[in-house]
């Protein structure tokens, strides 16, 4: 898989940010397997399913069409999706779906459906992957597998700037709780838990500007399609 990278970390640790950048830079699909994730809990959500009813979330996740725009948006936009052509960019990005999404993530006929599809997004095509699984699981064979992690400060102080930037204003200790609660559960959930994935390579980004990230993994990347 020499078309492929992967980013994978704990929330607010910039995989985002630098996939979106490495994906213009480098020309490479943009795949947001965290939006998916998202998406699935929306669906749930506004349907008022119970988040531990698998079947449920599952027959009603087969019946969506789920959209998702493949070219990164800037690195500060969300990614665009839509749910049976309706738009939820905004949407998926809410208080509620942010408590609630490690919760329907940990479903393994959910996980399967999206790492299958995944999969078949990425088959063919020069792709950056990002997320929880997505160099353990969905692409283990990929040329580079990153795994960018940041201290919890640094993590929810980017969180914080984010969402200011979209207007929103959450307090400090909420955006806190949510991400060590979504981390906690993300890291010890049965089926697929964020781990650093074999030959991965961690980058602690904590001190580190994203433009110093992007270019190290550019530069790592390059020199791996070069042995190759
Ligand atoms: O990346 P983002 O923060 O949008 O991901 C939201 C949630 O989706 C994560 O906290 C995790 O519970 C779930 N997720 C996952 N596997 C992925 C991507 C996201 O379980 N590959």
């Amino acid at each position: 898989m020499n078309n492929i990278i992967t980013i994978d970390g704990p929330a607010g640790s910039g995989k985002s940010t630098i996939a979106k950048i490495l994906s213009k830079e480098l020309d490479l699909k943009y795949i947001d397997t965290g939006a998916m994730y998202r998406a699935i809990t929306l669906l749930a959500l506004e349907n008022n399913l119970d988040f531990q009813d698998e079947a449920s979330i599952l027959k009603l996740a087969k019946k969506t069409k789920i959209e998702l725009d493949y070219r990164a948006a800037d690195e500060k936009g969300f990614t665009k999706i839509k749910l049976n052509g309706i738009d939820v960019t905004d949407k998926i990005r809410s208080k509620e779906i942010g408590a609630a999404v490690s919760i329907v993530s940990k479903l393994s006929g959910v996980r399967r459906y999206l790492v299958k599809m995944q999969r078949s997004i990425a088959k063919g095509n020069k792709a950056i992957l990002e997320g929880r699984d997505t160099g353990s699981i969905v692409c283990p064979n990929a040329i580079l597998k990153v795994f960018l992690t940041a201290n919890l400060k640094e993590r929810v102080k980017r969180r914080k700037l984010q969402l200011e930037e979209k207007k929103q204003e959450i307090k400090v200790k909420l955006i806190r709780d949510e991400i060590i609660n979504r981390d906690r559960i993300d890291s010890n959930r049965n089926d697929s838990p964020l781990i650093i994935p074999e030959n991965g390579v961690v980058i602690d980004t904590t001190d580190m500007s994203i433009n110093e990230v992007v270019e190290m993994i550019r530069k790592i990347y390059r020199e791996r399609l070069n042995e190759s």
